[in-house]
C-alpha cells in the first residue's frame, strides 16, 4: 500500500473504530459486531506497524474502553485497568509463548487459563474486609464509582472472611436466562432490547438506580488481586485461591497449564463446549503463572505482556468483495456470486458468496470494490450480510445484472412472480451442464469420479449431450482426454455401470424435476414402486400422496407429458437403467401403529457407528417418525451416538429422552 493510501485508510479506521467504541463503551449499544470491531482493530495496528510515522498517542490501538459517564463519581485507579493483547488462532498462540520465553531472562514459563467471560471489568475495593468501592475499568485510568449498583449483586460479600485491605478485580455479568428474561420482559412492553448480555450487564451497572440493577441478576467472577497489604502470594493460581478463601467468587474452570500445547488443548476443548455455560464467554485468557514472571515482563501502552485473550473464530468477518460472478444454473436461473477475498468465516476459507438476486444486491447496496461482512448462515453457506458504508472510498462500481445470458447470449426473461432473472433457451450449455452435474452427485445417481470438470470437459468433447448418453460412454473416446489415464478410465466406466442398478429415487431425483427435491423423490418412489407408475399418475393421485403438494404434483405431471422427456425415459430403460424402487418397503400399517416413532420428533447427533445417519434417517421416517437438526421443546427423543456435544447437551437440560445407537438398533430390529 502506497503511504498516502496507508494514511487515508489509517484516518478512516480510527474514525470508525472511536464511532464504534463510543457506541460500546460508551452507551452500551454496540453498532457492529464484536468480530467486526476486532478486524477493523487488527487492520489498524498491522498498518500502524508498517506505517509507524502515523502513530498518534490517541490512537485507539493504545487506548483502553471509553470515557466515564459525567453522571457517576470518577474513581482513579492507582494500578491501571488495562485491555488485553488479542489471539485468534493457535499460531498467535505460539507467538505469544514465544514472546513471553524471550522476555523471560530465566525460568520457564507456565500459564494461567480462564475463562474470558463477556461482562464488564470491575474493580471492588475492601478496607479490613469491609466493602468499601467498586468502580468500572473507565478509559482504564479513570473509571466510575457504582459502588452502589455492585451492592446488588449477591454474590459480592459485603465483608470479606478475612480482615483484609485489598483491591480486587473481576467481571461482572448477566447469566444466559437472566438476559433472556430481560429482554422478554422489554419486549412485552415494546421497549429496545439489549444486543447482548455484556451490553445488559455495563448498561445494568451504569445507570443511576441501583433498584434496577438489583432487578437485574447480575453475577461476578473475581479473577485478579491489584493490589494487597502484606503480600505472600507468590503466583495467579495461588491469588485465585486467596480470593476465594476471602469469600469472593471465582469461576471453577480455570486451569493451570505447564506448557503451551496444554493451553492450545484447553482452548479448543471450549470452542464447542462454550455453548453450553449458563453465561457468555468470548474467549480463553491466558495469563503467565508466576508474578515474577509478570513483573519482568511488564506492559505495554495498553496491555500486559504477560497475558493474553484468545478470541473464539469469528462467525462474521470482513472481508473485501472484488468482483461479482454470473453462474447459469440448471433451470436457467441466473446467480450473482459474490467474488472475495479469502477470508476464515468460523473457521473454514470463504471465497464466494451466492448473492441470489439483482433486488437482493440492490436491498443491501453492495458494490464491487466494497468492504463487506461475511457470515455462513446455518454455520454452512456463506452470505453477505451488510457492506461497511462507512468504509467507502468512491472507487467503488455499481453491478448490474445483464440483459442476456452469458453462457448462450439469449435474453434472459423475468418469470411472473420471480425476482430471479432466467434464460429459457433449453439448449443453453450451462443449463445442460449443470443437469448433468445433478445427475451424477451424491444425492442423485452419485457416479463417483465424475465432477463438474470431467462433466465441462465431456460436455465440451459433445461425448455427452444428455443424461443416457452418460451410459453410452466407451473407453476409446475416454482415454483420448486430457488428464484421464488407463486406469481412471476404467473406475469411471465400473462406476458409471454400478449406477444402473440405483433405487428409483435416485434416478428420479437425478432427472432434476422441478420441486422435486431429493425427500420428495423418495417419497415417491416409495409410493408408486416403479417410473411407469409415477408417469401414469394423474394430477390428483400425485396430490393424494403425503407431502406432495399442488405445486410439485403439477411440475410432475408436466414433466412427464413431455416428448423429449418420455424417449429420454424410454432410452435410460433400454440402456440398462434400473426403474423400480430397491429399498426397504413402506412399514406395513401395523407396524406404524406400534411404532414407538409414530408422529414423534427425532434428533441424531454424535458419530454413529453400525449405521450410517441416511440409515437411521430412513428407518424412523419408514415408522412414521420425523428427523430434525436441532433440539428443542418439541423435541421427543435424542439419539445420541459416539462424542455428542452440545445438542445432548440441550437434550439433558431439556429433560428430553435419550437413547444409545444400540438401543435405537434394538428397537428399531425387524
Ligand atoms: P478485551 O475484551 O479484549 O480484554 C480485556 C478485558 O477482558 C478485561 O478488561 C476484562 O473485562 C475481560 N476479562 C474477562 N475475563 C477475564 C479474565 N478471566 N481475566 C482477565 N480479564 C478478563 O479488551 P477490551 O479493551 O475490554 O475490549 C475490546 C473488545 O471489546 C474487543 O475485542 C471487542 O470484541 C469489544 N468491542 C466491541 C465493540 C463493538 O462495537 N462491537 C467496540 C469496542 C470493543
Amino acid at each position: 500500500m502506497e503511504k498516502h493510501e496507508a494514511k487515508s485508510r489509517i484516518e478512516k479506521l480510527r474514525e470508525l473504530l472511536n464511532e464504534y467504541g463510543h457506541h460500546y463503551y460508551g452507551l452500551d449499544k454496540p453498532i457492529v459486531s464484536d468480530a467486526e470491531y476486532d478486524q477493523l482493530m487488527q487492520e489498524l495496528i498491522s498498518l500502524e506497524e508498517q506505517f509507524p510515522e502515523f502513530i498518534t498517542s490517541d490512537s485507539p490501538t493504545v487506548r483502553v474502553g471509553g470515557e466515564p459517564l459525567p453522571f457517576f463519581d470518577k474513581v482513579q485507579h492507582d494500578v491501571p485497568m488495562l485491555s488485553l493483547g488479542n489471539a485468534f488462532n493457535e499460531d498467535d498462540l505460539r507467538d505469544f509463548d514465544r514472546r513471553v520465553r524471550q522476555g523471560l531472562t530465566n525460568g520457564e514459563p507456565t500459564y494461567s487459563c480462564e475463562l474470558k467471560i463477556d461482562g464488564l471489568a470491575v474493580s471492588l475495593k475492601y478496607e479490613q474486609g469491609k466493602f468499601v468501592r467498586g468502580a468500572t475499568r473507565g478509559d482504564g485510568t479513570i473509571g466510575e464509582d457504582i459502588t452502589q449498583n455492585l451492592k446488588t449483586i449477591r454474590s459480592i460479600p459485603l465483608r470479606l472472611k478475612e480482615e483484609v485491605t485489598i483491591e480486587v478485580r473481576g467481571e461482572a455479568f448477566m447469566p444466559k436466562s437472566s438476559f433472556t428474561t430481560l429482554n422478554e420482559a422489554k419486549e412485552a412492553v415494546g421497549e429496545e432490547k439489549f444486543a447482548n448480555p455484556r451490553n445488559a450487564a455495563a448498561g445494568s451497572l451504569r445507570q443511576l438506580n441501583p433498584k434496577v440493577a438489583a432487578k437485574r441478576n447480575l453475577d461476578i467472577f473475581l479473577y485478579s488481586i491489584s493490589r494487597i497489604e502484606n503480600e505472600t502470594i507468590t503466583s495467579h493460581h495461588q491469588a485465585l485461591n486467596y480470593i476465594k478463601q476471602l469469600g469472593l467468587k471465582i469461576n471453577q474452570e480455570s486451569r493451570y497449564c505447564k506448557r503451551i500445547d496444554e493451553v492450545i488443548e484447553y482452548v479448543q476443548s471450549w470452542v464447542e463446549k462454550r455453548a453450553n455455560l449458563p453465561y457468555e464467554i468470548d474467549g480463553i485468557v491466558i495469563k503467565v503463572d508466576a508474578l515474577e514472571q509478570q513483573k519482568t515482563l511488564g506492559f505495554t501502552a495498553k496491555s500486559p505482556r504477560w497475558a493474553i485473550a484468545y478470541k473464539f473464530p469469528a462467525e462474521e468477518v470482513v472481508t473485501k468483495l472484488t468482483g461479482i460472478d454470473l453462474n447459469v444454473g440448471r433451470t436457467g436461473v441466473v446467480t450473482p456470486t459474490a467474488i472475495l477475498e479469502p477470508v476464515t468465516v468460523a473457521g473454514t476459507t470463504v471465497k464466494r458468496a451466492s448473492l441470489h438476486n439483482e433486488d437482493l444486491i440492490r436491498e443491501k447496496d453492495i458494490k464491487i470494490g466494497d468492504s463487506v461482512v461475511v457470515k455462513k448462515a446455518g454455520d454452512i453457506i456463506p452470505e453477505v450480510v451488510n457492506v461497511l458504508l462507512e468504509l467507502r472510498t468512491g472507487e467503488e462500481q455499481d453491478f448490474h445484472m445483464p440483459t442476456h445470458c452469458p453462457e448462450c447470449e439469449s435474453e434472459l426473461v423475468r418469470l411472473e412472480e420471480e425476482v430471479a432473472l432466467r434464460c429459457i433457451n433449453p439448449k443453453c450449455p450451462a443449463q445442460i451442464r449443470e443437469g448433468l452435474t445433478h445427475f451424477v452427485s451424491r444425492n442423485a445417481m452419485n457416479i463417483d469420479g465424475l465432477g463438474e470438470r470431467v462433466i465441462a470437459q465431456l460436455f465440451a468433447e459433445g461425448l455427452v449431450e444428455d443424461v443416457a448418453d452418460l451410459y453410452k460412454l466407451k473407453r476409446e473416446q475416454l482415454i483420448e482426454l486430457e488428464r484421464m489415464g488407463e486406469k481412471s478410465v476404467e473406475n469411471l466406466l465400473n462406476a458409471i455401470e454400478t449406477t444402473k442398478i440405483n433405487s428409483l429415487e435416485k434416478l428420479l431425483f437425478g432427472l432434476g424435476i422441478r420441486f422435486v427435491g431429493a425427500k420428495a423423490a423418495k417419497t415417491l418412489a416409495m409410493h408408486f414402486e416403479t417410473i411407469e407408475a409415477i408417469q401414469e399418475a394423474d394430477f390428483e393421485t400425485l396430490k393424494s400422496v403425503n407431502e406432495i403438494g399442488e405445486k410439485m404434483a403439477n411440475s410432475i405431471v408436466n414433466y412427464f407429458e413431455q416428448v423429449e422427456v418420455q424417449d429420454l425415459i424410454g432410452e435410460l430403460r433400454e440402456l440398462g437403467v434400473n426403474m423400480t424402487y430397491t429399498g426397504p418397503k413402506l412399514p406395513s400399517t401395523e407396524d406404524v401403529k406400534e411404532s414407538p416413532f409414530l408422529n414423534k420428533t427425532i434428533v441424531l447427533t454424535g458419530k454413529l457407528t453400525q449405521l450410517t445417519r441416511d440409515e437411521a434417517k430412513q428407518k424412523i421416517e419408514a415408522l412414521g417418525g420425523k428427523v430434525t437438526g436441532s433440539v428443542s421443546k418439541k423435541t421427543d427423543l435424542v439419539v445420541a451416538g459416539e462424542d455428542a456435544g452440545s445438542k445432548l447437551a440441550k437434550a439433558e437440560q431439556l429433560g428430553i429422552t435419550v437413547w444409545s445407537e444400540e438401543q435405537f438398533i434394538q428397537e428399531t430390529a425387524n
